[in-house]
């Protein structure tokens, strides 16, 4: 702790964003580029080495704040570098998406504003790309085994370097013509450029991974042949199977899944299209679902030029502080958060004003109305009380011509030819794949990571269930293992 009296003469700072109105114009990120390296490194001097780092226990990573911010204050780049790898293997990734449990477990964060940890972490990891201190750590010595990872998304990246740098031999197979998962097809470029996914799957080919993209597990490869070319099999294949809306008026045309609309955004942005054919450019777009995936679907419907955007969320609107009752420190708190596209549809009025804000709580949609043509046309929403239950008053009706839903998954898909159904693996009763403590399924051999296992998660978790399953696999494979295990697959986030 470079001064013991930071969190005294600085007050919290963030990293700035751009003007709203310029973003909008454009799909780069939403904060001003290059880390402000003068305010990372003050921000770093108010953490307080508080001896018992509660923020360390909230990121399920384990990562070493503490060590960093310190190490940052001090402006040691490398060594926060070093100490910052040495748990997180795309702390870029993290830097710039991580809801950051870890700020909410802050102890400044107990009567102060917590230590903006999340943005120390992602300018490390920019500083250690402009650089050069990230080089391709390839074995010393191969061990004779392979390894089949069947999706490339954050869990199956990093047990993918993870594995490949002990010295197995790993392929990951993916059924996208892009690796990445949802940091390629569905996270929008305006969240996290494309170019810190490229950098990091270089590095990864740089090091021995090798990618077989467009190939689907279950299709293009059966179950027996991908166990008998590998001697462990990891399914990292992410909870896809998303959640319907069986209300009247649902399969009318213009009603549509955000994980349809987001990808097709995604290739807008990667130059394979031109214009998405599901563009909302001149539409009247209703979002029904008030998470994280329905903000990104906000964002990208501003960007592509919408005439209104409204989100629909059955919730009450949070309170706006910790409810130190129901959720105390150091625990996640339910609090109303402002996105950066929510900021930019508040800015720009993008609500169906006067009718709606660009954002409606406590609202369930009761059902859609469409035109002769089989053309959606409006949704018409009803009031519920905190606990979901009816409220009687009148409907409200929002005029829609683009309805996204947004309404969470449910886990992988399991049908008939899936990866889950060939290989065999055990299917929880909540759609996730079953597994043990040590993410190993009933199928000898084959192990699962992230969200097939967890359920709907967080590339956080993703990350760190990625490493631990590749700890599993190489135990499993050579007897022992020095790899790091941040998190069981039983762990979760810090409860009351
Ligand atoms: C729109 C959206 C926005 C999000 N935003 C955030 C955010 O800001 N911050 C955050 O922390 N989390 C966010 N999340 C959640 C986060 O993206 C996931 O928790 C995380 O990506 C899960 O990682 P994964 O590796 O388990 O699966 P995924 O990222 O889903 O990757 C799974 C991969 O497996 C591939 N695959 C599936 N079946 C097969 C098969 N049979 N053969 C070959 N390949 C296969 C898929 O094509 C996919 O590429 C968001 C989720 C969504 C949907
Ligand atoms: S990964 Fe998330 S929880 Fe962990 S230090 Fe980074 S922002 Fe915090």
């Amino acid at each position: 702790m470079a001064d013991p009296k930071g969190f005294l003469r600085h007050p919290r700072r963030e990293w700035p964003r751009r003007p709203v109105g310029e973003r909008v114009k454009d799909w780069d990120e939403a904060y001003v580029p290059g880390a402000p390296l003068p305010l990372i490194e003050e921000q770093a001097d108010r953490c307080m080495d508080c001896g018992v780092p509660f923020c360390h226990q909230a990121c399920p990573l384990g990562n070493l704040i503490p060590e960093w911010n310190d190490l940052v204050s001090r402006a040691d780049w490398r060594a926060a570098a070093e100490r910052l790898h040495a748990t997180n293997n795309f702390p870029e990734f993290t830097g710039r998406l991580c809801p950051a449990p870890c700020e909410a477990g802050c102890v400044l964060a107990i009567d102060q504003p917590a230590v903006t940890i999340k943005n120390v972490e992602a300018a490390i990891a920019d500083r250690v790309w402009a650089d050069g201190l990230a080089p391709p750590v390839p074995p010393e010595r191969l061990t004779g085994k392979s390894v089949g990872i069947v999706g490339s998304g954050p869990a199956g990246l990093a047990a993918a370097q993870q594995l490949t740098r002990a010295g197995h031999t790993v392929v990951v197979y993916e059924r996208d013509d892009r690796a990445g998962g949802l940091l390629r097809y569905g996270i929008p470029a305006f969240k996290m450029a494309k170019h810190h996914l490229e950098r990091r799957l270089a590095q990864l080919r740089a090091e021995g991974t090798r990618f077989r993209t467009s190939t689907e597990v279950g299709r293009d490869i059966g179950a027996a042949a991908l166990r008998s070319r590998h001697d462990a099999v990891v399914l990292a294949v992410g909870a896809t199977a998303w959640r319907e809306l069986p209300v009247p008026g649902r399969e009318l045309v213009g009603v549509t899944q955000a994980m349809e609309y987001l990808p097709q955004a995604n290739r807008v942005c990667e130059g394979d299209l031109g214009v998405s054919p599901l563009s909302a450019a001149g539409r009247h777009v209703v979002i029904v679902g008030g998470g994280d995936t329905g903000a990104d679907c906000l964002g990208t419907a501003v960007r592509e030029g919408a005439a209104s955007v409204t989100q629909v969320d059955i919730r009450a609107l949070p309170p706006t502080e910790r409810d130190e009752t129901a959720d105390p420190w150091p625990t996640y708190p339910t609090v109303h958060r402002v996105s950066p596209a929510h900021e930019e549809a508040e800015a720009l009025g993008f609500g169906q004003n006067p009718d709606a804000d660009a954002r409606l709580f406590a609202a369930s949609t009761l059902r859609f109305s469409g035109d002769a043509a089989g053309r959606v046309q409006a949704v018409h929403l009803g009031t519920v009380d905190t606990r979901r239950r009816p409220v009687p008053g009148a409907e409200r009706v929002l005029r829609a011509d683009l309805v996204l839903l947004a309404l969470g998954f449910r886990g992988p898909q399991v049908t008939v030819g899936s990866a889950v159904s060939e290989l065999g693996v055990t299917v929880a009763p909540d759609g996730t794949v079953a597994r043990d403590g040590g993410y190993a399924t009933n199928v000898p051999g084959v192990y699962v990571a992230g969200d097939a296992g967890r359920g709907q998660s967080l590339v956080v978790w993703a990350i760190a269930e990625g490493r631990a399953a590749a700890a599993a696999v190489d135990r499993h494979l050579m007897g022992s293992t020095s790899l790091p295990s941040p998190v069981t697959a039983y762990d979760g986030p810090l409860r009351p």
